[in-house]
């Protein structure tokens, strides 16, 4: 009986502890809904500072900004962490061309892939083949690929539900095309831009020349999916037509620049770190307002909102800004190195970096005995349809963080729109829906509350 008394006390007690987790989440969706500043500081980062690149200017700009909106917001200690990042340069406004006969042109929307060489200042002119895998190339050879420039047109596949799947399963040609290209003596390589929309924006992103000494690096572009299309079509009825690339940009020596963090101390359990971030660098040719300014400001206002529900953290809450995720991944190395190496506990990182569209849920990386504590909130989710709890990937700058018995997560929103965006021209701030963009938020910070709570593993 006294067994039956004791149970019965628990359970209630555990009800009270979910009735409470309700309440919460509730007044952490009314603040975010209402009180949240990220569409605000958004319209700052994207409008007044823009594009972002690192080693940029602006890149600067931004991270003296981060600084300045954290220390605002409630924080016990705002600082810099210095990293090296690497410095490329688009230059002048890319050309291109198709010339089915001379005379006869079609101008192409392009732009240089980061990382890229230039072309000789009058350009690369010559024929096109067209292939959608490295092994098409393997099967050409060197005969059909000489003095040539490579067409990667391999679409992104439509039929996968998260649109992050089709874009891992075509982004090797971005990223490796070049280095492939050039071993059967291409001269450049043009690149289908990964979007899954026919449209004129050309999508940039980094690629790589792996080991390549300078004299072998080849310049590689992306072309819109519309003149994809029409390159295409065109090279069937006539194979021989010319194609005109001509780029400048150029790769710089390192420059120094840095993460921005951002710490509160735990009042019960200051040695947990919880971490919260996203990516204050993006591509140049828009403003980076999806990738990743929506994460970066969602990240800042999340203390905000916990602050307004009348929450006060028990584990240390970290905010972390990173820098060069685009390309070089330089902030994530140097943040996991100093973490390692001053033995921090990061029981709970996590990233967003999918874009500010309406959120579906999270994923987790985490052993099974911390993922059966966290699917358990699930159903504190379900109201705002924002219960998509699944194991998978958690983001690029906080993967390094990974270890036994921490958990890391990404927020995942729905993806259907935003290969429209990512690192493209159109990623720019009248493409963000503030509601959407709050809803973030609120995700984001029941998130946080509930791992404060009840911790990772204990
Ligand atoms: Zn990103």
């Amino acid at each position: 009986m006294k067994k039956h008394i004791i149970i019965l006390i628990f359970l209630s007690f555990l009800n009270l502890n979910s009735q409470d987790d309700k309440e919460i989440i509730k007044r952490i969706f009314d603040n975010s809904m209402s009180k949240s500043k990220s569409y605000e500081l958004l319209d700052h980062l994207s409008n007044e500072i823009g594009g972002r690149l690192s080693g940029s200017l602006n890149a600067e700009r931004a991270v003296k900004w981060g600084k300045n909106e954290l220390s605002k917001t409630g924080f016990d200690r705002v600082w810099l962490q210095e990293i090296m990042v690497p410095k490329w340069v688009r230059g002048p406004k890319e050309f291109a061309l198709i010339e089915t006969q001379p005379g006869t042109t079609f101008n192409v929307d392009v732009c240089a892939l980061g990382g890229s060489v230039a072309t000789p200042s009058v350009g690369i002119k010559a024929q096109v083949v067209e292939v959608k895998s490295f092994d098409e190339l393997k099967e050409l050879g060197k005969d059909k690929i000489d003095g040539k420039i490579i067409f990667f047109n391999k679409p992104m596949k439509p039929n996968e539900v998260s649109t992050f799947n089709s874009y891992g399963l075509a982004v090797n040609q971005r990223v490796n095309g070049a280095q492939e290209a050039v071993k059967y003596g291409a001269i450049g390589v043009i690149i289908r831009s990964l979007s899954l929309r026919l449209d004129d924006f050309p999508h940039t992103g980094v690629m790589t020349y792996g080991d390549l000494p300078p004299s072998k690096k080849i310049p590689a572009a992306a072309i819109s999916t519309n003149a994809s299309e029409k390159l295409s079509n065109l090279l069937k009825i006539n194979p021989d037509l010319k194609f005109l690339l001509r780029q400048q940009c150029k790769q710089f020596d390192d420059v120094k620049s840095h993460n921005v963090i951002a710490e509160i101390k735990g009042s019960v359990y200051p040695d947990e770190i919880i971490l919260v971030g996203g990516h204050l660098d993006s591509w140049d040719l828009g403003d980076g307002s999806h990738d990743d300014g929506a994460g970066v400001v969602q990240s800042i206002d999340l203390l905000n909102i916990l602050n307004k529900s009348g929450y006060k953290p028990k584990r240390t809450i970290r905010v972390v800004l990173f820098m060069n995720e685009e390309n070089g991944l330089r902030g994530a190395s140097k943040y996991a190195e100093i973490s390692k190496k001053n033995s921090l506990n990061h029981i709970f990182a996590l990233e967003s970096d999918a874009g500010g569209f309406s959120p579906r849920g999270f994923s987790f990386t985490s052993n099974d005995e911390n993922f059966e504590k966290i699917i358990k909130w699930k159903n504190l989710f379900k109201p705002y349809l924002i219960h998509y709890f699944e194991r998978g990937g958690s983001g690029a700058d906080i993967s390094a963080l990974q270890t036994n018995d921490n958990v890391l997560a990404g927020l995942r929103p729905d993806s259907q729109r935003y290969f429209d965006f990512h690192h493209a021209a159109n990623d720019t701030f009248d493409a963000i829906n503030k509601r959407e963009l709050e809803l973030g938020v609120f995700a984001m910070t029941s998130l946080i509350y509930l791992v404060d709570k009840y911790g990772i593993n204990n």
